[in-house]
């Protein structure tokens, strides 16, 4: 009798099959050829029939995506969820990315065939949301926003701010490392709880590179407090330049967040210069956004470091899409009707069981820290939450007090039938 690790295919036979040509267009032929050594090696050990080596192949390579980063159902009710990337694109912004990945005039004028600048239409896009803005500049994040504005404006001199908005941003990064990181100092005035305008007079002086306000994003201080407004600061501080860190980006006042600050109104009040996040509450692609007096936002674009952190085409051509397009998925899910997302919490209920019961949603992301959004959840049992989280959809619901909760705000309504599905297979999992 022959050995019947004789009949198993050899590579270079397999990798000419037509299904597995096509699979290395898709993911590569490296991908192809792993996947190939890995049904061989099951056939050798007597896992797998020799005759089933391609079909393995196949099935393989069908499951795999190109990019190990998976899709997930957003179901905590969390707004920008940093750990889930933030914001989700709308459709525009995800269409004017695609078109953006080929080649694309994003420094190229196709008029005159001359070099044009780089990101013309995110910055009118910009402007055009936000009027009291002289310039704008796109760069890669909030924080890289924050770092080129003192670099430039403050590097070996000092930057005043108060010790109340020394904050940490997340992940264990920290505002005023960041700023000395550039070679600034920090000059810091009053206290954790109490700034007065006099604090600054006191620090302003012929070091002074600028004045640094930070809206503390992510938590809130109460009782005994005193901060001084943008307006009183701008008095004090004459001719030095007032930079203001928004952080959140929302470009104009949002009634539904009274107490989260917007560039349109910091730059009334007389900021010089906002610094916020494209992530975060604008619901665009991550990028860094500077906004304010044209001459100083025009200094910081021709600082060196501009360069190191400058925007990709892609976050150019979302952001662009995001800013001048249809409302943004972040703030559609901040604007949900709680009455629609009882509905839509009862429909479900009406599925897979489990009671309906009220949840306030979060803007999460550093935002509108103790601001609750009013809305609904299912209530299901915690042993749910690990076979949502490894299910294909992956869906990562909100694990407290013993509890799975599916809260439906940030998922599209039109995946509720696909967040009802996952729920029944992780039920299955675990009965
Ligand atoms: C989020 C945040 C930052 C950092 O922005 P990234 O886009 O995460 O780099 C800086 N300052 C404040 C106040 C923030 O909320």
């Amino acid at each position: 009798m022959t050995d019947p690790r004789r009949r198993i295919p050899r590579t270079d036979r397999l990798l000419a099959e037509p299904v597995l040509v096509a699979a290395a267009a898709r993911l590569g032929e490296r991908r192809v050829r792993a996947a190939i050594t890995q049904a061989q090696d099951a056939a050798r050990r007597g896992d797998l029939a020799p005759e089933e080596v391609a079909a393995a192949v196949d099935r393989e390579l069908a499951a795999t995506a190109p990019s190990s980063l998976r899709p997930v159902l957003n179901v905590t009710g969390v707004v920008v969820h940093t750990n889930l990337g933030r914001a989700p694109l709308s459709a525009a912004a995800v269409a004017a990315l695609v078109d953006a990945a080929g080649y694309v005039d994003v420094e190229l004028d196709l008029a005159t065939g001359a070099r044009s600048k780089r990101g013309v239409a995110a910055r009118g896009a910009l402007l055009a949301a936000c009027p009291a803005a002289e310039e704008a500049l796109v760069v890669n994040n909030g924080a890289a926003a924050l770092v080129l504005a003192t670099t430039a404006l403050a590097a070996g001199r000092e930057v005043v701010i108060s010790r109340g908005e020394l904050i940490e941003i997340g992940a264990g990064f920290r505002l005023p490392d960041l700023i000395a990181s550039t070679g600034a100092r920090l000059r810091e005035v009053g206290t954790t709880n109490r700034t007065h305008a006099g604090d600054y007079a006191d620090a302003i002086g012929p070091d002074t590179g600028c004045v640094l306000k930070v809206h503390p994003s992510n938590f809130r201080v109460e009782g005994f407090t005193a901060e001084v407004g943008l307006s009183e600061l701008r008095e004090v501080c004459g001719d030095v330049p007032l930079v203001m860190d928004l952080g959140s980006g929302l470009l104009a006042a949002d009634p539904a967040l009274p107490g989260e600050p917007d560039a349109a109104s910091a730059l009334a009040a007389g900021a010089d210069l906002v610094t916020a996040s494209g992530d975060k509450l604008l619901g665009g692609p991550q990028a860094g956004i500077l906004l304010g007096r044209a001459d100083l936002v025009q200094r910081l674009a021709r600082h060196p470091l501009a360069r190191a952190v400058r925007a990709d085409k892609l976050v150019l051509a979302a952001l662009e899409a995001t800013v001048g397009g249809p409302q943004a998925p972040v703030i559609a899910y901040l604007h949900a009707d709680p009455d629609g997302l009882r509905r839509r919490a009862e429909r479900l209920a009406g599925r897979v069981g489990g009671t309906v019961v009220p949840h306030d949603g979060r803007v999460g992301g550093g935002g509108a820290p103790g601001v609750p959004l009013p809305g609904w959840a299912v209530r299901l049992p915690e042993a749910l939450a690990a076979p949502l989280r490894t299910g294909d959809p992956a869906v990562l619901p909100r694990v407290t007090d013993g509890a799975c909760l599916i809260d439906l705000r940030c998922v599209p309504e039109d995946s509720d039938a696909a967040v009802a599905d996952a729920v029944q297979r992780a039920l299955a999992c675990t009965s």
